[in-house]
């Protein structure tokens, strides 16, 4: 990887995509070049132009403009955030379907442009559609990231933050397994600084319960909901979650993020590409952490598992 001129390609330049781009603009200093692709090449060349416009606010110089998928050959890592949305009558599964053909009709051309870098994908159902580019691709699985169970972890750690007040960044904890309605919190390893939050609920001189735990839990698994009903779909959280691992991909940070990472016998599992923690620096997934789950959290881990594999091999790859 090129360490002086870091290259993002961002293909999808949609609500999630250009919340991604914003943030990385923002934020300054992550990368200084940035391609962007959409099938709607009119509306990335005004993305372009828009983003462009703004660069004297920055904190520092990019190149960005609209480009195509020759583009991509001496990019660091490839971001895709296109995707269709779910049509009338249209069951999940058939969204799923078309969606794999729309990968298929991006991976192609992105492996032949000669690109020997990082795929990232927020597109969903994004443990199924990272599984995908990994079986399109044919790149090593470290090489091949989904968003995962990123921006549930960050959910998370805000409302542990807010109900103990205390800074989400002294909370350990992680949203882990799909990333939709089967993921869950392994409560034991939920740390505040260094203390089990176990420990905090069995004390019972405090205001703080147990119950408690499973409302934020449940309010974790529901937010996407209750964004989508209130303003039709979520792209702010998860742009700064793609901001995050691009970030710690390009700096080599070797920093611990939840992402859909291929299980190679971690949690007794194999093949399928689900949200774990993973260590992530310059070449990926350097390694997934295993949790020291209990065995209530081992079953809802496998049936997690179970329903990912179930949604991909129904697939028509
Ligand atoms: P959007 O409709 O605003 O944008 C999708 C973009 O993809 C459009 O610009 C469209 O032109 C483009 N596109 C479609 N087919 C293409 C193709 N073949 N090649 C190139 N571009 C193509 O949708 P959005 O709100 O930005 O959502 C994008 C995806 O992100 C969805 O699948 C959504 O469910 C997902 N999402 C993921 C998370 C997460 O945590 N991973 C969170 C929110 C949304």
């Amino acid at each position: 990887m090129n360490t002086d001129r870091r290259k993002v390609v961002l293909i999808g330049t949609g609500m999630v995509g250009m919340s991604f781009a914003y943030a990385l603009v923002n934020q300054g200093g992550i990368c200084n070049e940035l391609v962007l692709i959409d099938i709607n090449k009119k509306r990335a060349e005004g993305e372009a132009m828009d983003l462009n416009h703004g660069l004297a606010f920055a904190k520092s110089n990019m190149k960005i403009y609209a480009g195509d998928y020759k583009d991509c050959k001496d990019a660091d890592i490839i971001v895709i955030a296109a995707g269709v949305a779910q049509k009338d009558g249209e069951t999940r599964l058939d969204l799923l379907q078309r969606n794999a053909e729309v990968f298929r009709s991006i991976i192609t051309p992105v492996v032949k442009s000669g690109f020997d870098g990082i795929f990232l994908v927020a597109t969903n159902p994004v443990d199924i559609m990272t599984r995908i580019t990994y079986e399109l691709s044919r790149f090593g699985a470290s090489r091949v990231i989904g968003t995962g169970t990123s921006l549930d972890t960050a959910r998370l750690r805000y409302l542990l933050g807010d109900y103990f007040t205390v800074d989400p960044r002294n909370i350990h904890a992680y949203v882990i397994g799909e990333h939709g309605d089967s993921e869950f919190v392994p409560v034991s390893q939920v740390m505040l600084a260094t203390k089990h939050v176990t420990e905090i609920f069995d004390n019972a001189g405090n205001e703080y319960c147990i119950d408690d735990m499973q409302r934020i839990e449940e309010q974790v698994r529901t937010s996407a909901y209750k964004i989508i009903e209130a303003k039709r779909a979520t792209y702010y959280g998860v742009g700064m979650a793609i901001t995050r691992i691009v970030k710690a991909i390009l700096g080599d940070e070797n920093s611990v993020v939840t992402v859909s990472a291929k299980l190679c016998g971690e949690y007794g599992s194999r093949n399928v590409f689900i949200g774990v923690p993973c260590i992530i620096g310059r070449n990926g997934v350097k390694e997934i952490l295993e949790l020291s789950l209990t065995e209530e959290e081992m079953n809802k881990f496998k049936s997690s598992v179970n329903i990912l594999d179930e949604n991909f091999n129904s697939l028509n790859i």
